[in-house]
């Protein structure tokens, strides 16, 4: 024994999944990128980018639909590295 506990939450670490849900407390594989943008704060070309998993795209992009915020949504195999 080395005496090291096993910290039941780890900090700092890298994600679990090269994409992970941007969903509070979710740390599922995203499958779902969605890049959206506020019209009032941003400009005609920035653009933000959640993402998220099967189970939270629909949540997600709901939160964005209901203000009006301009989004598109793509498997994140389409997102550029
Ligand atoms: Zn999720």
């Amino acid at each position: 024994m080395s005496g090291m506990s096993n910290p039941v939450v780890t900090l700092g670490l890298p994600p679990e999944h090269e994409y992970s849900c941007s969903r509070a407390a979710c740390r599922d594989e995203a499958s779902w990128a969605i890049q959206w943008r506020n019209p009032k704060i941003h400009t005609e070309d920035r653009r933000k980018t959640w993402l998220a998993c099967d189970a939270h795209l629909e949540t997600l992009r709901e939160f964005l639909a209901s203000r009006d915020f301009p989004l598109s949504v793509m498997p994140v195999s389409e997102l550029e590295k």
